[in-house]
């Protein structure tokens, strides 16, 4: 484990400097955020510094081998066998920034001299993105989403089947009470780590959300993402119907289709059916509104799908006019026959063409997953512990000389002004993140460069070591994603092109 420099001592209290509230720690104890304790005098960094290495017997999976655990193949050689990167977790913080990075670490990637200014940065401005796999209604846009009663984030907007969240962010964790901070920054930092967080939205649901897991909605496990809106369904599955049935109404909450009228429908030449939407129409066979959200049908709070619908004209419609009603993902559906009075009879079984499409609409759903990106700035002062002239690398950054990671998976960096990053944590080592009860996310984050374009920006040259010092600490090793570009490869950078 790291240890970290120690600048003052009363007492045999340790004074940590890692986050501005400066703890005093006693022997064997621990600090406010847990993560530093006194051990025999010394101030540690509890959790081990983690590196990522690329072999290719790993599966490509992220994997932790901890000491004397699974890895019964590490053999000690670090460096010269494999490629490895040595990530922020677990490598502390420098407090205030002016102090170089904790790890500077150099090595050669292809006969190119790289370093990586490696952090645990102190995030009081984060925030998390969450993107929920459901058309099932989780509340009213910009609703507060709470935490054991307290506001954490809000609802967004509802995009291509999914529900977004906007959790975090410096106004609930500075900007309210002391509660509203501490329980934003406990639930970012269990979301963040991968665990399940139970949240309740205002006039809405109550979920649980978990990372690349199944969103649990009012206590029931969502299955699928929905195909498509009704609309596009139908276009998708027009074919398949046209010979087998003479209607088609897709249950949607944002746009209804409707077969006989939507383009799909005509240009395979389906007549029209005399079939009346309750609902706003828009362009041919789209329908907007045709019931309130909910969890039902398609996204709407309906349960009986003929709810939707109005009565049939006589002029068009005939007895004998078979009726498919499905929702988006297939899990609801219902075959019906008009009768003499033009009134849609339910069968009590589907014909088998029917059925397939039914099945077909399910089997293209994919399964319901919770995203989380954690969301981090890295324009402020952080920059101090890289360069002594912290805008050199924000530029450095837009140039594409700096590659940006967190926990070594790649981190999107927006456009405009600052380093504001954005990472999904299911790739980055389990545990990557902590926190400082200032109230503040602990991550983890990485500059990769050129060591002369570090020279360049103003780096810390007298602070750089070569990777072997960084190895000689770190007690954990996760291996490489398959689908993460490795941190060093020269594909990251624009000198490369
Ligand atoms: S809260 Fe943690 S990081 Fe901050 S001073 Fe205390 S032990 Fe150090």
């Amino acid at each position: 484990m790291v240890k970290q420099v120690i600048e003052s001592t009363i007492d045999g209290k340790i004074r940590c400097d890692a986050c501005p509230v400066m703890c005093y720690i006693s022997e064997g104890k621990s600090g406010a955020c847990d993560r530093y304790a006194n051990v025999g005098g010394d101030l540690i960094r509890v959790d081990p510094l983690t590196i990522i290495e690329n072999r290719k017997d790993n599966g490509g999976q992220l994997v932790s081998f901890l000491p004397g655990a699974e890895d019964k193949d590490w053999d000690g050689d670090l460096v010269q066998a494999k490629r490895s990167f040595v990530t922020a977790v677990g490598a502390g913080t420098t407090y205030p920034d002016y102090k170089p990075a904790p790890f500077i670490v150099s090595q050669q990637e292809r006969g190119v001299d790289m370093v990586t200014v490696v952090t645990e940065g102190i995030f009081s401005y984060c925030g998390a993105k969450v993107k929920i796999d459901t058309d099932r209604y989780l509340g009213p846009e910009t609703s507060a989403v709470r935490v054991e009663g307290e506001p954490v984030g809000h609802v967004t907007t509802g995009e291509y089947g999914s529900q977004m969240l906007s959790l975090g962010g410096v106004h609930h964790l500075t900007g309210g009470t002391k509660k509203e901070g501490r329980l934003t920054c406990d639930a970012l930092l269990r979301l963040c780590n991968g665990e399940a967080v139970a949240m309740t939205i205002d006039g809405g649901a109550g979920i649980v959300v978990k990372a690349g897991t199944a969103p649990v909605i009012n206590g029931v496990e969502e299955q699928r993402m929905r195909v498509g809106c009704g609309s596009a369904t139908i276009g998708m599955f027009a074919k398949q119907w046209a010979r087998h049935v003479d209607e088609v109404v897709v249950v949607d909450d944002h746009i209804t289709g409707v077969l006989s009228e939507h383009q799909a429908g005509r240009v395979l030449n389906i007549p029209a059916t005399g079939i009346r939407i309750k609902g706003r129409r828009s362009t041919p066979g789209r329908y907007f509104q045709v019931a309130e959200p909910g969890t039902g049908w398609g996204g709407t709070n309906i349960s009986d799908p003929l709810s939707i619908l109005g009565a049939f004209d006589p002029k068009t419609a005939y007895p004998g006019l078979r009726l498919l009603m499905v929702s988006t993902t297939g899990e609801q559906y219902g075959y019906y026959i008009l009768d003499e009075n033009l009134v849609p009879a339910l069968q009590t079984s589907l014909p088998d063409d029917i059925r397939l499409s039914v099945e077909q609409i399910a089997e293209n759903c994919e399964p319901a997953v919770c995203s989380v990106l954690f969301m981090g700035g890295a324009g402020g002062s952080l920059r101090a512990g890289v360069t002594r002239n912290p805008v050199q690398l924000t530029r450095s950054v837009k140039d594409a000389l700096t590659y940006v990671s967190c926990g070594g998976a790649p981190a999107y960096v927006w456009p405009g002004g600052g380093i504001t990053v954005m990472a999904d944590v299911t790739q980055m080592p389990a545990n990557s993140f902590g926190y400082v009860p200032t109230p503040a996310l602990v991550a983890p984050i990485e500059f990769t460069m050129r060591l002369d374009d570090y020279r360049a920006l103003g780096g810390h040259m007298e602070a750089v070591v070569p990777i072997e010092e960084a190895l000689k600490v770190a007690e954990r090793k996760v291996a490489q994603r398959q689908d993460a570009p490795w941190p060093t490869e020269r594909q990251n950078f624009k000198w490369q092109a």
